[in-house]
């Protein structure tokens, strides 16, 4: 198990994450020294992830866990299977997990993980072979009062199951409150799987109603069509918006009329994809982040919009449900255009609230119903929304900064109340 601490590069992702963090630093007045440790990785995992492929030849994968921050309760956050992770990528979203806990005031602190593969090239059984040696070379660091993984992309419920099962047969004993986002047989909550897409209908519905848009005449364009963008397609379409765009990494599907999402959803359920779906036209990503439409919703991968596709979105309302898909220049483009920007830290934070409810559940061994865990979330979600909007009304600032202000004023208290043990 190697340890090592990586620098802030200017053109990593971490580097982009470090730009919002200082802006909103900056209005807070914090000290050279407090920025210090707030943009310290706690701790950066890195190890080997040898497994058998189902043809009997043995691969080796690279696994990562960096647990950003405990300032304020066990490090959380997802697992990512990508062929992008790296270190520095997972450092960015470990450091945005520690601002989304305390944006909705979550008793968590920032952490996240990955191994760097293609599970498109990979078996069920080479997924789970993974999984478990990914969950074992762990054991020490996590648990439910250490750090609390859940699922990121393309990692699912029952990759979930498979890292609470190994980590309760190393410790003896059931802990489902280890991981968040499993099934529901043993000890999932009830609208997780939804919750972070429901997430992203709540926050845009509740800045469109602010800024006069309304759901019966607004279109809704989605970049993503994973567990984020497909559930928020079909919320936006039940509280009757027209979603007029959807995309995957197969291309982008337009419909000024309106895509019908249940059918999308099916056609992913049948062939895996949307390649072949017919309900809308064909168009590239680059033309779907262009195209016409009212509220746009990035839920895919970081880095989407830079100063070239961010200089041509149309959107009047861009709802973040991917982890860092604006680039501070790109960021800088909608602040001018007069776009509103809800950022990922306060957009997408249906997941992580969820996983919250999920882990006070497992604690109790008693299970909410599905409505009690929808109107907990709108609550966490809408109070803390309707804070940061009142924080950028007072300062002048984007909701992006007022989030950020916000988040790192709640750790910046409890890191000043437990004091600096050394
Ligand atoms: N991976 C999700 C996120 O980026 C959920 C994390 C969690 O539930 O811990 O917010």
């Amino acid at each position: 198990m190697a340890v090592m601490a990586t620098p802030a590069r200017e053109v990593s992702v971490f580097g982009d994450a470090i730009a919002y963090f200082k802006e909103a630093a900056d209005l807070l007045e914090l000290d050279a020294g407090m920025r210090r440790i707030l943009t310290s990785p706690a701790r950066q995992i890195i190890f080997a992830i040898p497994f058998q492929r189902d043809s009997g030849e043995f691969e080796v994968y690279t696994g990562y866990r960096v647990q950003f921050s405990f300032a304020r309760g066990p490090a959380k956050g997802g697992i990512r299977y990508h062929p992008g992770v790296t270190l520095d990528e997972v450092t960015a979203l470990a450091f945005w997990m520690t601002w989304k806990c305390a944006v909705v005031d979550l008793p968590f602190g920032g952490g996240k993980g990955g191994v760097t593969c293609d599970p498109s090239t990979l078996s069920m059984n080479e997924i789970e072979r993974i999984t478990r040696r990914y969950a074992a070379e762990l054991v020490e660091v996590v648990g439910p009062d250490k750090d609390v993984p859940a699922p990121d992309v393309n990692t699912t419920p029952q990759i979930m199951a498979w890292f609470m099962d190994t980590y309760s047969m190393h410790v003896r004993q059931n802990q489902p409150g280890v991981v968040t986002g499993k099934p529901l047989e043993i000890g999932g909550s009830r609208g997780r799987v939804e919750a972070t897409g429901r997430g992203v209908t709540i926050c845009a519905l509740d800045e469109m109603s602010e800024i006069g848009l309304q759901p019966e005449k607004a279109t809704v364009a989605i970049q993503g069509f994973g567990n984020v963008g497909k559930y928020a397609a079909k919320l936006f379409e039940e509280r009757g918006c027209r979603v007029v765009g959807i995309s995957d990494v197969t291309g982008a599907y337009y419909n000024q009329e309106g895509i019908y999402v249940s059918g999308a959803m099916a056609h992913v359920a049948q062939f895996g994809t949307l390649e072949g779906f017919k309900g809308g036209d064909k168009i590239t990503n680059a033309e779907l982040l262009a195209s016409p439409c009212d509220v746009l919703v990035p839920a895919a991968l970081e880095k989407v919009f830079t100063a070239e596709t961010a200089a041509k979105v149309q959107a009047k309302l861009i709802v973040e449900g991917a982890n860092g898909p604006t680039t501070p220049e790109a960021d800088r483009i909608f602040r001018e255009k007069g776009i509103v920007v809800i950022p990922d830290i306060m957009a997408n934070a249906g997941g992580v609230t969820v996983s919250y409810f999920e882990w006070v559940q497992d604690r109790m061994g008693y299970f909410w119903k599905e409505s009690e865990v929808n109107q907990r979330l709108e609550e966490f979600l809408l109070a803390n929304l309707h804070e940061i909007r009142a924080i950028g009304n007072a300062r002048g600032a984007t909701l992006r900064t007022s989030a950020y202000t916000l988040a790192i004023d709640r750790v910046v208290k409890a890191l000043k109340m437990r004091g600096i043990y050394a």
